[in-house]
């Protein structure tokens, strides 16, 4: 396929078909870098050189009644991560500080289990407000399935975003996990629109699932409008039910993400966790297609180190899209 042409048309407002983006998932590799030219073209396109960093705080971690079989800090994974209660306001401060100072655009407050309790939304909403009051800086919560009533008041806070991943297809869901549902996940992000805040939602890949279902999510993603998409890949940890799943190379993650390109060009794509493990030295070319990724590290798991992504971003020519997200990306 003409990938550039494809591209071309993409930007001028053709919206891929599910065959062209099953033929990017099949593309040999010996077609791959005409492939990531046409992804780097509709990239360029929105967000020219600009790339977004994104820092997580593990607000609160462990024990969490959910049985996400990628996930160590489920209570049926057998894994030794840190077990604690949501941190205090002045540590969820002092995280955004420090993100400020590193010139991370968004701050990622994330917790651990199946949905907060209004407590818990509370302290997280007091501590948005603080932030809010003392520095210019993205907020974004991932505090599992909410309801309306709380995303409404996360956004009353100043609550900018709200991550809740598909994780995976429909059809595929139960395999990841059974105490909730697919349906679950679709009606928080629905909540998280209706309360006029920004939906972050993607999926993880490499954790069994088909092309079909890689699809799936990515035309679902479509369909909620999400104005982020974070696409993991799976780095099996040991104690997880998916621990020996390690069926991803370098060059099927850029067809992944250049496949998420072509089908929701506009959108924040995100490298997000399994970056380093699963790109290993190709990382770079993720960020041709790519224009926004983790740095630090993520919940449970170690990065490169900010000053080897920093380098990277350098070396390629890019820039770091500081303090900025639009829910809709712009031309350039
Ligand atoms: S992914 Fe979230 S909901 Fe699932 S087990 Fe891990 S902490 Fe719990």
């Amino acid at each position: 396929m003409d990938w550039m042409n494809l591209a071309k048309n993409v930007i001028g407002g053709y919206d891929c078909l599910r065959e062209e983006a099953r033929a990017i998932l099949h593309e040999d590799d010996a077609g791959l870098l005409g492939l990531i030219n046409g992804a780097y073209a509709i990239r360029h396109h929105y967000y020219g050189k600009k790339v977004k960093l994104n820092m997580i705080i593990n607000a609160k971690s462990g024990r969490c009644p959910e049985n996400c079989a990628y996930c160590s800090q489920s209570i049926y994974a057998d894994t030794d991560v840190q077990n604690y209660a949501l941190v205090d306001q002045k540590t969820l401060v002092n995280g955004a500080r420090q993100a400020k100072e590193n010139h991370i655009g968004t701050y990622c407050i994330v917790t651990s289990g199946r949905k907060a309790s209004n407590r818990e939304i509370r302290a997280v909403a007091s501590a948005v407000r603080q932030i809010k009051e003392e520095m210019s800086i993205k907020v974004c919560a991932c505090l599992g399935l909410i309801d309306k009533d709380q995303a409404d008041a996360l956004k009353e806070a100043g609550v900018d975003r709200y991550n809740h991943n598909l994780n995976t297809s429909a059809r595929y869901y139960d395999e990841v996990a059974t105490t909730h549902h697919y349906e679950d996940r679709v009606q928080t992000i629905e909540a998280v629109k209706d309360a006029g805040i920004s939906p972050c939602a993607g999926g993880i890949c490499g954790m069994g699932e088909t092309d079909d279902d890689i699809l799936d999510m990515a035309f679902a993603v479509r369909t909620l409008d999400s104005d982020s998409i974070p696409v993991n890949f799976l780095r099996p940890i040991p104690g997880t039910k998916f621990a020996d799943k390690d069926e991803l190379t370098p060059n099927r993650c850029l067809k992944i993400l250049s496949m998420f390109r072509f089908v929701n060009p506009k959108k924040e794509i995100r490298i997000a966790g399994g970056r380093e493990y699963n790109l290993r030295s190709m990382q770079c070319l993720g960020l041709y297609i790519a224009n926004s990724i983790f740095i630090d590290g993520y919940l449970t798991t170690g990065g490169q180190g900010e000053s080897k992504d920093m380098q990277m971003i350098r070396d390629m020519g890019f820039e770091v899209e500081e303090n900025a997200f639009e829910t809709q990306s712009q031309d350039l």
